[in-house]
C-alpha cells in the first residue's frame, strides 16, 4: 500500500509519547515506491509495516526483501504472511540491482522471507543477488540480513561467498522467549550461524535484538554476550511493537535512555558498532551504521 497521503496511527496498543512518528511527506517518498514497484519487488519496509518507511523513503532508501512475500514459518512477533510460497522468480537478483542502481544505492540491504520449503533455503538466490548488485554497480556494499537456513553450512556458505560487506542474521530474542517468539528457531542454532560467518571470515558480522517481549535486563545483557561471544561486531536494539493483533502484545516500551543505555553497554562488551533506540531495526541507517564501525 503507498505511503502517500497516509499518517502512520499506531493502532495496536497505547504507546507512549516517544514512540509516536511522523510520516515524512516528500516526493522522494513516492519515487522510492514506483521504483521498488517498476521492478517488481517487496521490501521488508512495507511487508512488515515498519513505522520508519516514509523517512526510509524519503532519503531514497529501502530494504530489498527476496523470494516473495509469503514466508514458511510463523514467528510469532512477525507481520509478513504466512502460507505456501511461489517458486522463486529467476529474474529476481537482476530486477534488485537494477532497483538499487535506479535509487542510486551505495550500500543495499536485502534481506528474505523464510524459505524452509527450499533444498537450500533460497541461499543460491541470496549469492546471485549479492553478485548481480555488485556488477551493476561496482563500489557498491551489500548487507544480507538472513534466515538461520536450518542451521545448513552448504547454504550459509554459499551465501558468505558471495561477498556481502556484512552478514547480519538476527537473534531477535532472549533464550528463554525462543518457544513462543521463535517456535521454529533455535537460540543456540542461530549463534552458530553467526559464529560460522565470523569463521568464514569475510565482512563484518551483525545481529539484533526486540526488546518488550518479556525479556529482562539481566537476560538482555546475556544475550549480547552471547553475541560478542560468536564474533558478531555490530548489534542492533529495537522496541518491538506489534504489527497485528494475532501477534505476541507488546510488554514494555523502554525509555529512549534506556536504549542508550544497551548501546553503552554494548560498546563496553567489545561491539564494533551498536545502535540502540525505540525506532531502530536492523537495516535502519545501515550504511552509517557500517561506516561508524571505521571498516
Ligand atoms: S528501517 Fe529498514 S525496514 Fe524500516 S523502512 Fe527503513 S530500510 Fe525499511
Amino acid at each position: 500500500m503507498p505511503l502517500s497521503g497516509r499518517r502512520f496511527q499506531p493502532k495496536m496498543e497505547k504507546r507512549p509519547a516517544w514512540l509516536t512518528k511522523r510520516l515524512v511527506f516528500d516526493p522522494a517518498v513516492q519515487e522510492t515506491e514506483a521504483v521498488v514497484a517498476r521492478h517488481r519487488l517487496h521490501t521488508v519496509c512495507a511487508a512488515a509495516g515498519c513505522p520508519n518507511r516514509s523517512e526510509c523513503f524519503a532519503r531514497r532508501v529501502a530494504t530489498f526483501m527476496i523470494l516473495g512475500d509469503v514466508c514458511t514459518r510463523g514467528c510469532a512477533f512477525c507481520g509478513v504472511r504466512r502460507g505456501r510460497p511461489e517458486p522463486p522468480a529467476a529474474d529476481e537478483p537482476d530486477r534488485v540491482a537494477a532497483a538499487a542502481a535506479a535509487l542510486g544505492l551505495e550500500y543495499v540491504v536485502v534481506t528474505s522471507v523464510t524459505r524452509d520449503d527450499l533444498p537450500d533455503g533460497g541461499a543460491g538466490l541470496f549469492a546471485r543477488t549479492v553478485t548481480a548488485i555488485r556488477a551493476a554497480r561496482p563500489p557498491v556494499r551489500v548487507e544480507v540480513l538472513t534466515p538461520d537456513f536450518q542451521g545448513d553450512r552448504a547454504a550459509l556458505e554459499t551465501v558468505l561467498s558471495a561477498g556481502p560487506a556484512v552478514f547480519n542474521h538476527n537473534l531477535e530474542t532472549v533464550a528463554r522467549l525462543y518457544p513462543r517468539v521463535r517456535p521454529q528457531a533455535g537460540y543456540r542454532r542461530s549463534l552458530e550461524v553467526l559464529r560460522r560467518a565470523r569463521r568464514f571470515g569475510s565482512g563484518l558480522v551483525k545481529s539484533g535484538l526486540m526488546l518488550g517481549l518479556g525479556e529482562t535486563d539481566a537476560e538482555v545483557e546475556s544475550a549480547l554476550a552471547d553475541l560478542r561471544e560468536a564474533g558478531v561486531e555490530i548489534v542492533t536494539l529495537g522496541q518491538y511493537l506489534r504489527p497485528n493483533p494475532g501477534c505476541l502484545p507488546v510488554t514494555r516500551h523502554p525509555r529512549p535512555e534506556e536504549f542508550d543505555a544497551w548501546a553503552e553497554t554494548a560498546k563496553r562488551l567489545g561491539f564494533r558498532a551498536a545502535a540502540a533506540g525505540p525506532f531502530v531495526r536492523s537495516s535502519y541507517y545501515a550504511a552509517e551504521v557500517f561506516r561508524s564501525t571505521g571498516t
